[in-house]
């Protein structure tokens, strides 16, 4: 792969605008190179581009260099800004599985780029030939989500690798509910395959959804390109402030997550006893999708009782789905007593 041929033009002659913070990274006693307002601090102060201090302390808990690092506003910037480089609009195209998370399709359309969605197998599996066969000269991004959105289930390492090792493109793997699925992240994996984009996010074992804080790994290259294209301050102050305080609550969340994975295969359990429920799918994630009768009635039902699941019934290969988030055990409890008065 060479990450030149398949950048954009008009991306790789980019010449990036350098911000007063870029120019000066250090300390100092006097600052007046940015036009900020001396009051109100200290928020007067536009905040680092680059969020070194947050990468320090990201790095060690992921067992990656900072240079493999980047921070965004989400996990929604980074596939944005993969797009941008990477796909020349209204000429270049993406493969995604089908069913998957319905950003990248929604990203690429925005950008004036195809998305060409393999299936699944019906037991929700990659068929990593049959998604290989789909790509073109013009196909510069395929993405994979593991464990998937809606399915719950993580893909097949097997086929993972068969995907990236055979791609000549750059292969995104979203990872964003991988701390539900422990040991199956490919992140360890990550210096091997230069192609390889990894992204994973704050926004659901961490609990941090509200501050907006996605995370790309990849090697240094495709990271600075990243870097190169992104906004100058697209994480603000209170983003990294919140950020640095909570990743060191690391415990908290080791907690958090066991909790929400045993509470997961108590709900698959409890459930499983409906009359109405067909199948459970397995889940690696906090989540699962459930198969019933009248699903989009059930929905209804529960809409009026104040419990708001989400409708994947008109969804590829989840037709008469339901996807339900884990909750808190009490959360749990109130839609166990709910479909309940549905017997
Ligand atoms: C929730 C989710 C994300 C997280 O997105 P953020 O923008 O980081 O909140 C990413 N990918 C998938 C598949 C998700 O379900």
């Amino acid at each position: 792969m060479d990450l030149n041929n398949l950048l954009r033009k008009n991306i790789k002659n980019l010449l990036p605008y350098s911000s007063a913070r870029d120019e000066y990274s250090g300390e100092a006693m006097v600052f007046l190179d940015a036009n900020e307002n001396p009051f109100n601090q200290p928020y007067n102060r536009y905040p680092d581009p680059l969020q070194k201090k947050l990468k320090e302390k990201i790095a060690p808990l992921k067992s990656v260099a900072p240079e493999q690092i980047f921070l965004g506003n989400g996990s929604d910037e980074p596939i944005d800004l993969l797009i941008r480089a990477f796909c020349e609009p209204g000429k270049d195209n993406a493969v995604s599985i089908s069913p998957t998370y319905g950003m990248y399709q929604v990203a690429a359309a925005i950008n004036n780029v195809a998305i060409k969605e393999v299936s699944l197998t019906n037991e929700f599996e990659l068929d990593a030939a049959e998604l290989l066969k789909e790509g073109d000269e013009n196909t510069k991004l395929i993405f994979l989500c593991s464990p998937n959105n809606p399915t719950g289930n993580c893909l097949d390492k097997e086929a993972v690798l068969e995907v990236v090792k055979n791609f000549r493109g750059i292969v995104v793997l979203d990872e964003a509910y991988i701390d539900f699925a422990p040991g199956k992240s490919f992140l360890p994996s990550l210096h091997e395959f230069p192609n390889l984009v990894i992204l994973q996010t704050f926004s659901k074992a961490w609990g941090m959804a509200g501050i907006r804080l996605g995370m790309a790994f990849a090697s240094p290259e495709i990271i600075s390109i990243l870097n190169k294209i992104k906004y100058p301050y697209n994480l603000n102050i209170l983003t990294q402030q919140k950020a640095l305080e909570l990743v060191e609550k690391r415990e908290q969340v080791e907690e958090w997550v066991n909790l929400l994975i045993a509470e997961r295969e108590k709900m698959r359990q409890l459930l499983s006893e409906f009359p109405f429920v067909i199948r459970i799918f397995s889940s690696d994630a906090n989540f699962v999708l459930v198969k019933m009768h009248d699903a989009r009635g059930i929905y209804e039902f529960l809409q009026e009782k104040g419990i708001i699941v989400r409708d994947r019934s008109k969804v590829h290969l989840c037709e008469g789905s339901l996807r339900i988030t884990i909750g808190s055990p009490d959360e749990n409890e109130q839609l166990i007593n709910a479909l309940k008065e549905l017997i």
